[in-house]
């Protein structure tokens, strides 16, 4: 079980994605994701001129001394970029053990809890009737729980808003946009009191659709004051949300004390969050109610379960990351983590597209609004190095947006 060799892919068949390729003295190979989405190179650059010569000859099973002396060696700890490369190995020594014993990763991680796992898709349109539309696709796509995102009057191009007129542009609707290929972002505009004045409007109207069964989800990309998002979350708590996620910038955990104080509705936040210690007060304090770091993110599996398992504590469960800049190894670390935590939420679930699931051979199984790893030795993942070559490295940014006087505003 010594690390041999180690690869860094980047591919990108619908988008780009960073893998790390760990393989073994006795020939078993390890798969981790390290992409961050628009700042990519920055994680091979990490990996390829600090780490890969760290890993060779090391015991890959030990994955909690691994991880440690990547953490603490460095002197400079934490950080998307340091955090994803962590992410990235841990997965790797992850997948080697599982399939050393002959067994799914979840099986390491003391078994499943449940059958599968509830996901979660992402339903948006400009106005009501492509909303509804979108709702009724994800329904009939076998999703039992949806995100729901709305244009705004007046402001022209949101974050995360599908149209179908820009789906027959460009051959496919994504109703959560990936980053754009190109040498610079997109711009889009913004309005907070817009934005605040319509969406309760929407959910009324989706859930006089839609019933009140639904989970319905929403997210608010860390656009809002404290006092905004408290107003916000208070307006949409007759439509009963399963959660509202990014209300404040992630920045300051403390602006969720006062969203708190005046909203039963259900929180979620953490995408952006890198380790254990970002979410430390906001468990303490129990100021959410779902933990959205990712695996990929927050330095892996090894991480993640440390945080998921302080949240248990606090009965905050995990409702983690998963849009499709997230890798499908990504993806398949979530699953088993998700399937094998007792304080599993909801998984996030946005759909690779045929060129991405080609590069990356899956195990994963979507039936009946449920989300199963399978039953593989190790993540049930596998590169097709062949196809990854076919799709070169492409620049491509996030888009941002900026208020109507030209001030930048929050993601
Ligand atoms: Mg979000």
């Amino acid at each position: 079980m010594i690390i041999t060799k180690a690869e860094v892919i980047v591919t990108s068949p619908d988008r780009n994605f960073v893998t790390l390729k760990l393989t073994t003295d006795d020939g078993l190979t390890g798969l981790g994701d390290a992409t961050v989405n628009g700042r990519e190179l920055a994680v091979v650059s990490y990996l390829r001129d600090h780490v890969v010569q760290l890993l060779i000859g090391r015991d890959a099973s030990k994955i909690e001394d691994t991880w440690q002396f990547l953490y603490r060696s460095a002197y400079w700890r934490r950080g998307p970029i340091t955090m994803a490369a962590i992410a990235a190995v841990d997965m790797a020594l992850w997948d080697i053990k599982g399939k050393a014993a002959g067994m799914p990763v979840y099986q390491l991680l003391g078994g499943a809890s449940r059958t599968g796992l509830m996901a979660y898709g992402h339903a948006s349109g400009k106005e009501l009737p492509e909303i509804f539309d979108s709702v009724r696709d994800h329904l009939e796509q076998g999703y039992r729980s949806i995100r729901v995102q709305t244009g705004v009057p007046g402001l022209k191009a949101i974050y995360g808003i599908a149209s179908n007129d820009a789906a027959a542009a460009l051959g496919t609707r994504y109703d959560h946009e990936p980053a754009v290929r190109g040498a610079l972002p997109q711009e889009e505009d913004w309005d907070t009191r817009s934005y605040l004045r319509h969406i309760p409007t929407v959910f009324e109207a989706v859930r006089n659709e839609f019933g009140p069964e639904l989970p319905l989800l929403h997210d608010g990309h860390h656009r809002m004051t404290p006092i905004q998002a408290a107003q916000l979350g208070k307006s949409l708590e007759p439509y009963d949300l399963f959660w509202l996620e990014d209300c404040t910038p992630a920045e300051n955990q403390e602006a969720l004390r006062l969203v708190r104080q005046h909203t039963t509705t259900p929180l979620a936040i953490g995408e952006i969050f890198n380790t254990i210690w970002d979410f430390k007060d906001i468990i303490r304090e129990q100021l959410i109610d779902y933990v959205r770091g990712a695996v990929t993110h927050m330095g892996g599996i090894t991480a993640l379960k440390k945080t998921l398992d302080y949240a248990a504590m606090y009965q905050i469960k995990s409702g983690m990351h998963g849009p499709t800049d997230i890798s499908p190894v990504g993806m398949a670390a979530a699953m088993h983590l998700g399937l094998a935590i007792h304080n599993f939420g909801i998984q996030e679930y946005m759909k690779h597209g045929a060129k991405t699931d080609a590069v990356f051979e899956q195990s994963f199984t979507w039936e009946n609004g449920l989300l199963h790893p399978g039953d593989k030795p190790g993540l049930g993942v596998e590169l097709n190095q062949d196809e990854a070559g076919k799709y070169p490295y492409e620049q491509a940014y996030l888009p941002y947006n900026r208020l109507a006087d030209g001030t930048v505003h929050d993601w």
